[in-house]
């Protein structure tokens, strides 16, 4: 992409079509993604603001039945020791968000059928009751007549990434269960939006086989699911996995796991979605832990998720190696990263922190109809 005078930059921006975002993944000037952080940078200010809001992570279980080709809690490794939280250690978790402020806390776990409906119906009850805060569910693929159990128990959200959008990637990467057929992410996640949830999804960044046709068509699903929040991370190979066993494919056509294209992920969903939520993510500050989450604050991103996961477990929810901060008790999580915030010039935001996007949703006749 040839660089754009500053004259005719709106332009171009208003312009992303399935074109122009791969040209913007492939670019390599420094001074176009320069162009392209600012451009996201405010688009991000005048939508959701300056404030970043806090999600308390609750990683409740990392038993799994499923055999995702690219996550290390899959049923298959053998080589992890498994835990399932207690209700009372996942109540306390919930106390421990609000006493630091917290307007939500996200309960995410594997695929694991002893969280069952009326067990995690009653801890949402138990939550919205002892603390007031926003529920948000991470619990993989689920019935529906569960999804509206715990929608009717109170839960606010349900966040569950569509990971790839072009369907043969995601068949190979996502085997259904057994005697099933491949889930249909995208339609579970309308199912999700008509049963009054605000939907958060995503998808990962240069898993083995993804193209920049793949990738560019990810960030346009975002779009037309009018999603209420975005989570995009890198891949991170793990070794007891398929796909951490193969050696990516290396080539033009492959997009690489890199920081670098996380953030031009970051960036163009924002403009795509401009009234959406969108968290800088762990992914990310595991290949930067120096600055990792502050650039994907400054690249688009409103929101961080700290981990409130007891230190007992933490290391145990290992979806992949490395993953930043697994040593940090909840207080060192919150005291870090609410240093990070001030050092950029963003400050805390307070209370739930619902994303425009579903506010308008909530209110009839209001939509602005940008499609986000
Ligand atoms: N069982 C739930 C939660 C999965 S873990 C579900 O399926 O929705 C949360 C997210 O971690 C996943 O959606 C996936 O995008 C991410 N993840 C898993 N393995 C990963 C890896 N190896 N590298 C990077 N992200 C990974």
């Amino acid at each position: 992409m040839s660089a754009p005078s500053p004259a005719n930059v709106i332009s171009i921006f208003d312009q992303l079509d399935a074109r122009r975002i791969e040209a913007w993944l492939r670019e390599k000037s420094p001074e176009a993604l320069e162009r392209l952080w600012a451009e996201a940078d405010r688009v991000r200010r005048e939508n959701v603001g300056d404030e970043v809001f806090l999600r308390g992570l609750i990683e409740a279980s990392n038993i799994c039945r499923r055999s995702c080709g690219y996550c290390g809690i899959r049923a298959e490794n053998g080589k992890i020791e498994r835990y399932r939280m207690s209700r009372d250690e996942i109540l306390e978790c919930a106390e421990q968000a609000r006493r630091m402020g917290y307007g939500t806390v996200v309960i995410q776990a594997g695929e694991d059928p002893g969280l069952d409906a009326d067990f995690v119906a009653s801890i949402v009850r138990d939550i919205k009751a002892s603390t007031g805060l926003a529920v948000t569910l991470s619990l993989g693929e689920r019935e529906e007549f569960e999804l509206e159990l715990w929608k009717a128990a109170g839960a606010d959200r349900y966040l569950m990434r569509f990971e790839a959008s072009k369907p043969g990637l995601f068949a190979a990467i996502h085997p259904p269960q057994a005697g099933r057929e491949t889930c249909d992410r995208p339609a579970l996640l309308r199912k999700l939006k008509a049963l009054g949830y605000e939907v958060g999804s995503g998808f990962l960044v240069g898993i083995p086989g993804q193209s920049y046709a793949d990738l560019a068509g990810d960030l346009l699903l975002c779009r037309e699911l009018g999603l209420d929040m975005i989570g995009i991370g890198p891949f991170i190979p793990h070794p007891e996995t398929p796909l951490g066993k193969v050696s990516a494919p290396v080539g033009e056509g492959q997009v690489p796991p890199s920081e670098a294209m996380t953030y031009k992920c970051v960036a163009l969903a924002r403009l795509l979605c401009p009234e959406a939520n969108l968290p800088s993510t762990t992914a990310l500050a595991t290949l930067n832990l120096a600055g990792g989450r502050e650039l994907g604050l400054r690249r688009g991103a409103n929101i961080l998720m700290p981990n409130l996961t007891p230190l007992k477990y933490r290391a145990l929810y290992e979806i992949y190696p490395a993953k930043a901060c697994v040593r940090e008790t909840a207080e060192q999580c919150h005291a870090c990263l609410g240093q990070r915030i001030h050092q950029i010039g963003r400050r805390i935001g307070q209370g739930a922190g619902s994303a425009p996007h579903f506010r308008r949703q909530e209110r009839p006749g209001t939509r602005n109809g940008r499609g986000a």
